[in-house]
């Protein structure tokens, strides 16, 4: 009998995200592609007769900013699965944290999706993949992406995911902040600043196409990144914009703000150049610079007990 399954969940990058002018139901039409990162948390589920969270990590990790019980968005996710399947049942949530938390990187959909599948596998539900994507839905717009990985196009709120062939590996720098940013604070300063936005977003023609047929150092997807919230987050962080100068300065080929922010991301061309540009930014007295490169899986099972 399985007394315990790990999950591994994914961050993510938006190496596009085109934002449109705020809908009458106060929901933003998306146009997004996406891709999830080796930097990742990992979620572990166990049988117990009440809903209960744990977290371990780092002190890098604003564990204040980590909700404990029930808004926990994993108990949510958990809940969820169980009315799902009437079932009436719960469990112990173990989230061991690396992805910094409001900070862009959708920390908290990978953990919702690896949730799913984790409670899936420790109850043997066998829940179709179609449920899980529809569940993930219900439970946030960046949740179906977590759950199917790789590099992806995204649209609607963000729930309409369709995976992209993308064969490439890519080299990144992260650069967390200790404290995060509000999501919908943000989406309110880009209102601010763009009351001209379009209603309707446009697909990254020329980015789908610098994906399908990649450079191998990766110069010319560096210079179709974009995202629309970057001005906001800058507006509401202005030290973001000294620090994507610095890293390009340090020979990063480009930084953006991932999502919302404030994590700050840096394309490079391979992982020694990625690695001087930690460096640099270490030096420069950055406290938490990482590495990571991506594409990576979706959800996946790394532990069953
Ligand atoms: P997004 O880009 O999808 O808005 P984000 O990366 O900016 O996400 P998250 O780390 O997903 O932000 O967290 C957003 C909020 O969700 C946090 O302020 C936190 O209080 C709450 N939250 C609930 N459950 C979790 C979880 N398991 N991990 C992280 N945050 C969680």
């Amino acid at each position: 009998m399985t007394h315990s399954v790990t999950v591994r969940a994914a961050a993510k990058v938006n190496l596009h995200l085109g934002v449109g002018r705020h809908r009458p139901d106060g929901f933003h039409p998306l146009s997004t592609v996406y891709q999830t990162l080796s930097l990742h948390d990992d979620v572990t589920v166990t049988t117990c007769p009440r809903w209960a969270v744990d977290l371990v990590c780092e002190d890098d990790i604003d564990r204040d900013a980590f909700p404990m019980g029930e808004e926990n968005i994993v108990v949510r996710a958990g809940r969820l699965l169980a009315t799902h399947h009437g079932a009436d049942r719960a469990a112990e949530f173990t989230v061991r944290k690396s992805i910094p938390i409001a900070g862009g990187l959708a920390g908290g959909s990978a953990d919702a999706a690896a949730a799913l599948v984790a409670l899936d596998r420790l109850w043997d539900l066998q829940t179709s993949d179609d449920d899980l994507l529809a569940l993930a839905a219900q439970l946030g717009s960046d949740v179906p992406f977590a759950l199917v990985g790789g590099t992806a196009l995204g649209g609607g709120r963000g729930e309409v995911v369709a995976p992209m062939l993308d064969e490439a590996t890519r080299w990144w720098v992260v650069v967390p902040a200790r404290t995060g940013l509000s999501t919908p604070v943000v989406y309110r300063r880009f209102d601010d600043l763009c009351p001209d936005a379009p209603d309707e977003v446009t697909l990254p023609e020329e980015l789908l196409a610098a994906l399908a047929y990649p450079d191998p150092d990766n110069r010319i997807l560096a210079t179709l990144m974009r995202n629309d919230l970057e001005p906001a987050a800058i507006d509401l962080r202005p030290e973001l914009g000294e620090l994507i100068e610095a890293g390009e300065r340090a020979g990063a080929l480009r930084g953006i703000i991932s999502g919302s922010g404030p994590t700050c991301m840096f394309l490079c061309s391979d992982r020694g150049s990625a690695d001087r540009v930690r460096t640099t930014l270490l030096d420069a007295g950055h406290p938490r610079v990482l590495v990571a490169l991506g594409p990576v899986s979706g959800t996946h099972v790394v532990e069953y007990v």
